[in-house]
């Protein structure tokens, strides 16, 4: 396994942002098991859990307004670092008014950072624009066995759903992801449920 601090990296016309290597789930389909790096990448694996100074030093070295789309994602779960997700979106909100984030999730959260007094969504919805969020499989089932999370109860997948539809109230754009590791039939009541929450369905291809 490489390590480095690779806390920024491009991806078609976005950048994208490293903050954790920290996740609960053990996604059969997760890149992680195949490389150390993503979509050409250096490796993503840490030295250590970036400081919001290393972040923002990362990203003043960037030309912020020459990208689509700030996706925060990590080589990892981004919601593992709730408060510092926080920070850091409202920091770049702030210093590039007008920029676009996109959060890329495992919508778990609430399972594992339970904060007073205001839910992760109510937290999040002011400073990031769109939540992108594994929905997985079609049913709690099929989620377990795809997204196998750890130490985490059979609600998880309940707990997800939540999480996607709470956005989408509080007016975020959402948008659910499977990968195509999954049978079809399964997709077909993936999409299903997402059409349920009205919430669209992106069907990834799995990446080796
Ligand atoms: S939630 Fe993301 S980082 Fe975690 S195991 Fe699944 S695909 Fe990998």
């Amino acid at each position: 396994m490489k390590k480095a601090m690779t806390l920024t990296y491009e991806v078609g016309n976005n950048l994208y942002l490293n903050i954790t290597n920290q996740c609960p789930c053990n996604c059969v389909f997760c890149i992680r098991k195949n490389d150390d790096g993503a979509y050409e990448s250096d490796p993503l694996w840490l030295e250590h859990e970036p400081s919001l100074s290393e972040m923002q030093s990362a990203i003043q070295k960037r030309n912020i307004s020459s990208y689509a789309e700030i996706v925060v994602c990590g080589y990892g779960e981004p919601t593992m670092r709730l408060s510092f997700l926080y920070d850091l979106c409202a920091w770049l909100k702030s210093e590039y008014p007008g920029i676009y984030i996109r959060l890329n999730t495992n919508g778990l959260t609430a399972l594992y950072y339970p904060i007073k007094d205001q839910s992760a969504p109510a937290l999040l919805v002011p400073v990031i624009d769109e939540f992108s969020i594994s929905l997985n499989a079609g049913s709690p089932e099929i989620y377990n066995q795809v997204t196998k999370p750890r130490n985490l109860p059979d609600h998880a997948y309940d707990t997800m759903l939540k999480f996607a539809l709470d956005c989408k109230q509080l007016g975020a754009k959402v948008c659910f992801t499977v990968v195509d590791v999954i049978p079809p039939e399964e997709i077909q009541k993936a999409q299903e449920k997402a059409d349920a929450c009205g919430i669209p369905l992106h069907v990834r291809n799995y990446i080796r």
